[in-house]
């Protein structure tokens, strides 16, 4: 039969995307006898090794001689192929973001030994109506121990029953017990949507109504725009309950930082179980664990960093994205996508309502929800009933700190009356290490990163001089490296170790604390000194933007922000809107359980808007100016925005290679292109970097037009490389 034949035809040539930085599908030849369809996981040789992909929906190459094809080595059939859902999004993302679709599909085939059925372990069963010779007491301890007919491992029932190996391999030699394969996970228990009901306060309930309803209607989008401890997560609780009730999976996305045993436990208190996490910590044996479980549906709910969207969930039916103004959620990987907003098209593919939560939106969902895309629930009070924290400006001019001194002192004097009634309090500076610069008092010499155009960091408990962008650290010399002057060199500004410096000087009875990313002993010790504050352990903490989000400190009053300027001198068009982010997310730790909350902002520019919107607790006024400044202008998300970046190791060669890729810019009246400029980190591990900004209004397809200029662009040589990033979050 003709039909026939044409199937025969077509399953002898597969195309298969590999995970590498190519356009498109490689063709393969598939081996007699294998089946497989779009979505097959499989093996592929691939130049000189072997590679995991996927078969894809592209037309196979029926052109080139079957004796030039390579065949497919190896077909994973122990796992499901990858759903066309998946595929969508995966060559949407591609599309999207410019990256080969294989470097997407790499995200999903994260873990090769979760292609692999989990191997068994051996156990040990009784054998019906076998009983031993003798019956010595240690033996019956192990029958007792065994009536339940289950089968154990060697070591479990050894220790259950008290006994040693030998006691166990006796009664196997004696024919009484029987050595057979267990699975080696046992199944998830499920979460239980009704195991904690909580009285939801009437706004909350609003909110969950609302999100409930979206599920009747395919894709839809939720903005839950909340204070901080308005109960934000009860209310996205319910949706997950809701997604669980209706038989399918849902996903919960958090910055990584945020990923707390606090948030894990909270999720148990509700739903009676641990949720599975899939984060850049978790060990390669239980992230195949987690892959297979959410491909198989015996995982229900993942709660991750933002990689986790790339998950083979069966059937995902929610999406939450907490904290979803983050910029974390943002990275500069290879694939620069936003989690945030690929959440969206992903539940847009896939017809399922996606959640978006924050105290402090970005400015791009509250337009969104001002222009109907996405559903608003307003939580304007906190869920305790205790009120926002009372903010104060310190207006660094006239009211600053003695030379030397970081703290000024109307923050001092709230600190001591925090310390005196027992409260805690944050300092927050974003700032890691003692001190930003380090400087010779002599020559004037400053210590700069070889390899960056960055200032070297003092680490004055590790005694280093570290770089932050690439790492490189030096032990702090005893003399000037350029005028061999001893004892001159002076540290300048402060980071979070010469705070907690200072601290123990003025405070020396207290118990002080920092958090800090870097803090060393990793995240298990940072997991441990969170619970320490958690706990009332400690009186003054200080600590950096960690610090900011995610964790619910119960006793902490005051929060005291040292430089609340920082982030606002940036070259960036959201530095307003980061800033004030951030500020009110940390002042939003002080009282969220107790009320009587406090917060100082130490600032040389008490008039700048966003220190006057944080003071006036006027949420709304900020984000309407800042709104329409974006509009004014013509920013993102009025206007499309997407930088290339082009670095090299020669500086000149690099720069002359940028204005050559200009000069082919197609002429287009609605884009215009800025640059190339350096890049405001102008170098990063020996690498100069150049940038050009590419913008236009809203309704042009931007990605379309870069397509066509790097078509004709001439080619990087000479380690030349080119990066595109599609709305840029980070001006670096
Ligand atoms: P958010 O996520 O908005 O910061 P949370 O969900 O963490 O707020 O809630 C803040 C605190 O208030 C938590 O301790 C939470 O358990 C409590 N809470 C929230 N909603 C309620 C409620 N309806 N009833 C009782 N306690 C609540
Ligand atoms: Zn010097
Ligand atoms: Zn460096």
């Amino acid at each position: 039969m003709l039909f026939d034949e044409l199937e025969d035809d077509t399953e002898t040539i597969a195309s298969v995307l590999v995970p590498v930085a190519v356009p498109t599908a490689y063709t393969y030849r598939v081996p007699a006898g294998c089946h497989v369809v779009s979505g097959t996981i499989v093996k592929v040789p691939l130049g000189t090794r072997e590679v995991v992909g996927a078969v894809w929906d592209v037309q196979p190459d029926a052109g080139i001689s079957p004796k030039k094809l390579k065949q497919i080595s190896r077909v994973f059939d122990a796992t499901p192929p990858i759903d066309a859902e998946l595929r969508r999004f995966v060559d949407w993302v591609a599309g999207w973001t410019l990256a080969a679709p294989g470097m997407v599909l790499r995200m999903v085939l994260r873990s090769e030994e979760a292609l692999e059925p989990e191997a068994p372990v051996p156990g040990v069963r009784r054998i019906e109506g076998q009983e031993p010779d003798r019956k010595t007491p240690a033996r019956a301890r192990v029958l007792a121990t065994m009536e339940d007919g289950f089968a154990w491992t060697k070591s479990g029932l050894a220790h259950a029953a008290g006994v040693s190996a030998s006691v166990i391999d006796g009664l196997i030699q004696q024919g009484v017990l029987e050595v057979v394969e267990m699975p080696a996970a046992l199944p998830l228990p499920k979460p239980q949507t009704d195991y904690l009901k909580v009285d939801l306060t009437p706004t909350q309930k609003v909110a969950a109504d609302g999100i409930r309803a979206s599920f009747d209607k395919g894709a839809s989008v939720s903005l839950i725009d909340g204070v901080t401890g308005s109960g934000k997560t009860e209310v996205y609780f319910e949706a997950i309950a809701e997604a669980l009730d209706r038989g399918r999976q849902a996903l919960i996305l958090v910055p990584e930082i945020a990923l707390t045993e606090q948030f894990l436990r909270r999720f148990e208190q509700r739903f009676g179980v641990y949720p599975a996490e899939w984060h850049s910590e978790i060990t390669p044996k239980n992230r195949a664990r987690v892959w297979r479980g959410v491909a198989s549906g015996d995982v229900r709910v993942v709660i991750g960093a933002r990689s986790s969207l790339f998950l083979p969930f069966l059937e995902l039916g929610l999406i939450v994205v907490d904290e979803e103004h983050d910029g974390a959620f943002k990275q500069d990987d290879r694939v620069p996508y936003s989690a945030r907003d690929m959440a969206v098209v992903r539940g847009h593919i896939s017809k399922f309502p996606v959640v978006l939560a924050s105290a402090t939106p970005s400015v791009e969902s509250r337009v969104n929800a001002e222009q109907g895309r996405y559903n608003r629930f307003v939580l304007p009070d906190r869920a305790s009933g205790a009120a926002l924290p009372d903010l104060h400006a310190v207006d660094m001019r006239q009211k600053g700190p003695e030379r030397g001194r970081w703290i000024a002192p109307p923050l001092l004097n709230a600190i001591r009356q925090a310390y005196a009634d027992g409260a805690q309090t944050l300092l927050f500076l974003n700032r890691r290490g003692y001190a930003p610069l380090t400087l010779c008092r002599t020559c004037g010499h400053r210590f700069q990163c070889p390899h960056c155009s960055a200032w070297l960091v003092e680490h004055r408990f590790q005694k280093r001089l570290t770089c932050h962008h690439c790492g490189h650290f030096e032990k702090v010399p005893d003399a000037c490296p350029s005028c061999s002057s001893t004892d001159s060199l002076v540290a300048c500004g402060p980071g979070v170790e010469r705070i907690a410096e200072e601290v123990s000087d003025l405070f020396p009875q207290a118990r002080t604390l920092v958090l800090s990313s870097d803090i060393q002993g990793g995240p298990d010790r940072l997991r441990r000194e969170m619970k320490v504050v958690e706990e009332g352990g400690a009186d003054i903490v200080i600590g950096t933007q960690l610090v900011a989000k995610g964790h619910n400190f119960p006793k902490m009053r005051l929060v005291g922000v040292i430089d609340a300027d920082l982030g606002l001198a940036h070259g960036d068009p959201r530095a307003a809107e980061k800033t004030f982010q951030l500020l009110a997310q940390v002042t939003g730790r002080a009282g969220r359980v107790t009320g009587g909350g406090a917060g100082y902002l130490q600032t040389y520019a008490p008039d700048h808007p966003v220190i006057r919107a944080l003071m006036s607790a006027d949420r709304d006024a900020f984000y309407s100016a800042e709104i329409d400044a974006r509009r004014a202008a013509g920013l993102p998300p009025f206007g499309r925005m997407a930088a290339i970046i082009i670095s090299g190791p020669d500086k000149a060669f690099t720069e002359g290679y940028a204005r050559a890729v200009l000069r082919t810019a197609p002429v287009d009246a609605a884009v215009t292109i800025l640059g190339p400029a350096e890049a405001a980190l102008a170098m990063v591990r020996g690498r100069h970097r150049y940038r050009l900004l590419a913008l236009a209004p809203r309704n042009v397809d931007l990605q379309g037009y870069l397509r066509s200029w790097l078509s004709v662009a001439p080619r990087p040589m000479k380690g030349l490389r080119v990066q595109i990033d599609i709305d840029p979050q980070h001006f670096m």
